[in-house]
């Protein structure tokens, strides 16, 4: 058993550490290492509870009642809010759509309507639910565009939403406008905090400027905060709250139609591990109300540092001054983004590219945590060296072939062959019976069929870039159709 053990950590060696504040995206470090201990005792504790049944696993439901508590004093919540504790983000994006199509049966073809920077879960629940979007582009500022949102809304539309913040500009949506033309509509209006819910309370008790966007704003029906970003839980776990109960009704599911015990849910997993839930109360529990003031000042000590830091490095500017605990990183026509996060990697720091989208350029994503703060210094020495090296490439350049091979594909129906193609044309695979043999020096043996992931993604994420949004889907999903092959 030891060496089943030491295996599994053999492997997870190769993945990015989710500790010690150096990796700036997917992962959120509070740096308290006895609290991250009590998190990981819980998860252990509870791994094999069932969140089936409240009644027979009656822990797990205080606990989430106990959670959503801390949430409505959070978020400014009246008595009638109620709410449940999901598996993520995208399941509580989920289920605000599913509810808000299915509160209107009315409707034969439901439609939401979107900032163009509204978190790429929507449309998810877009393509799970049939519900149409609406997708309004953003003001200059990168905050959507409350106008015309307004205008957007239409007899069909069962939702409206904004983020606070966005994921890719880190900036709040005028809520409070967009939230009101919803209501004169009738309109249920969801704010999407999944990243800012924990975090952004408490810039405001900090004194920081923070535009309203919690059920403090009228209009606001619904409102979606993960604890497994900013309030430092173990991954798995959000909490989707509605403004009453009768908001979050259609979400509940019962089946008494078949032999077996009656189903009775009230998220979209039926069994479900309480090790998240668990592992999160308990987190919760232990950094408290004053522990996440406190881990707030010291991100947004980090957050203004790094603003400030990157004002003084040439070729390179933060897109729009952050609301929250998101930076978005530019560079001038001297270097490309794709190469910065390249030579960050390279230097022991994760950064995360954003392709360009619209008018919005390729950029570099940060989500900063509170153990990110005592390396302030020696990140934005980094970030200055890794400007210095991609200036010193100069901007990586896709192949024209390559970029003509693309642009004659059809996304909507990229064959196995294309995909070979466009592997071998770009140079990310040779002979493949001669790869996949386990021995790739030239690169990260991916898996799959001789697939080997060069070490730098400079050259890759710029082809991609290059390529329109479908095109990059289609992609994407044959890379990982191929990525993922029993072994
Ligand atoms: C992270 C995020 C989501 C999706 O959450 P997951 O936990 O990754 O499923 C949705 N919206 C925003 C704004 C996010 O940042």
């Amino acid at each position: 058993m030891s060496d089943v053990l030491a295996r599994l950590r053999a492997l997870q060696a190769g993945d990015l550490p989710v500790h010690g504040g150096r990796t700036l995206a997917y992962v959120y470090d509070s740096g308290l290492a006895d609290v991250d201990e009590v998190g990981r005792a819980a998860v252990a504790a509870y791994a094999g509870s069932n969140g089936l049944d409240p009644t027979a696993f009656p822990s797990l439901l205080t606990m989430e009642n106990e959670l959503v508590g801390f949430a409505c004093r959070l978020l400014g919540a009246p008595s009638s809010t109620v709410g449940s504790v999901t598996s993520g983000g995208t399941e509580s994006v989920l289920l605000a759509v599913q509810g808000a199509r299915d509160s209107r049966p009315d409707i034969r073809r439901p439609r939401m309507v979107l900032p163009a920077t509204a978190h790429a879960a929507f449309h998810k629940a877009s393509h799970y639910f049939g519900v149409e979007t609406a997708v309004v582009p953003v003001g200059p500022d990168f905050r959507a565009d409350a106008a015309a949102m307004a205008a957007a809304i239409d007899d069909d539309t069962v939702l409206v939403v904004a983020s606070a913040p966005s994921y890719a500009h880190g900036v709040v949506d005028p809520v409070t406008d967009i939230a009101t033309a919803a209501a004169a509509r009738g309109v249920r209006c969801h704010v999407d905090a999944c990243i800012g819910g924990w975090v952004l309370p408490y810039a405001a008790r900090l004194g920081r400027d923070v535009p309203p966007w919690t059920f403090d704003v009228e209009g606001v029906t619904s409102i979606s905060v993960d604890l497994h970003k900013y309030a430092y839980t173990p991954k798995g776990t959000s909490i989707l709250l509605h403004r009453t109960p009768a908001l979050r009704k259609p979400q509940y599911f019962a089946s008494a139609d078949w032999p077996g015990y009656t189903m009775l849910n009230s998220t979209m997993q039926s069994t479900k591990s309480g090790g998240p839930l668990a592992a999160a109360w308990a987190v919760v529990q232990s950094i408290g109300d004053e522990g996440y003031l406190a881990l707030s000042q010291e991100v947004f000590e980090a957050v203004d540092r790094i603003v400030t830091g990157v004002g003084s490095i040439g070729s390179l500017r933060v897109v729009v001054r952050p609301d929250s605990t998101l930076v978005a990183l530019a560079c001038d026509e001297t270097c490309d983004p794709f190469t910065i996060c390249d030579e960050m990697a390279a230097a022991g720091w994760y950064v995360q590219p954003q392709m360009s989208y619209a008018d919005a350029p390729a950029t570099v994503h940060l989500s900063v945590s509170a153990a990110t703060l005592p390396h302030v210094d020696d990140f934005l020495a980094a970030l200055a060296a890794a400007v210095k090296a991609a200036v010193a490439a100069g901007p990586v350049t896709v192949d024209p072939e390559v970029v003509a091979f693309i642009a004659a594909l059809d996304p909507a129906a990229l064959s196995d062959e294309d995909f070979d193609g466009l592997l071998a044309a770009s140079g990310l695979i040779g002979d493949a019976s001669a790869a996949g043999d386990g021995d790739s020096s030239a690169g990260n043996e991916a898996g799959g069929e001789g697939l080997a992931l060069p070490e730098r993604m400079a050259e890759v994420n710029a082809m991609l870039d290059v390529a329109s949004p479908a095109m990059r889907e289609a992609l994407l999903i044959a890379f990982l159709d191929r990525l993922q092959r029993p072994c």
